[in-house]
């Protein structure tokens, strides 16, 4: 670290602590060029990661954006609310580890539905299905099939 004294890079930690509730690393360092002292905080880099839209337009990433997603998709089934922050957390998570400053929508959509499969079945279709935009029945029940259980294919009738 450059003393902000004299510039020079030839320092030495002399106390390491954590500060603001451990979200910070405060350093207290003594230059040995010049023998003065100065401080240092480490912290966790702000995340500022945008969200590149289908028309390429940018925006901030906003969790609360997903959690509503999720709401409207999981309306009226029986699934806390609890459950779908943890979705949401759990999508920020993953771009988090996974991308450095820029992210896709479609990736972001492709994650929520993910989380939704493994959540509810309802509630992923009615995602899928305002996400994707389906254009015709076959894309709709191309999404259903992966749904579908192998006792579910014995039951249904066919339409010959
Ligand atoms: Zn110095």
């Amino acid at each position: 670290m450059l003393c902000p004294h004299c510039t020079a890079d030839n320092d030495r930690v002399l106390d390491s602590r954590a500060c603001e509730d451990g979200r910070a690393i405060r350093r207290r360092r003594y230059c040995n060029q010049c023998k003065k002292r100065f401080t240092t905080y480490e912290r966790v880099e702000q995340y500022a990661m945008q969200v590149v839209k289908k028309d390429d337009v940018r925006e901030p990433f906003q969790r609360e954006k997903i959690e509503r997603g999720v709401e409207r998709a999981c309306w009226k089934r029986p699934i806390r609310s609890e459950r779908i922050r943890e979705l949401a957390a759990q999508v920020e998570a993953d771009i988090q580890s996974d991308y450095e400053s820029e992210i896709p929508s479609t990736v972001i959509g492709h994650m929520v539905m993910q989380g939704l499969a493994e959540l509810d079945q309802v509630a992923y279709v009615r995602f899928a299905s305002v996400y994707r935009e389906f254009k015709d029945v076959e894309d709709f029940v191309a999404e259903l099939a992966p749904l579908r259980t192998p006792s579910d294919a014995s039951e249904s009738v066919d339409p010959d």
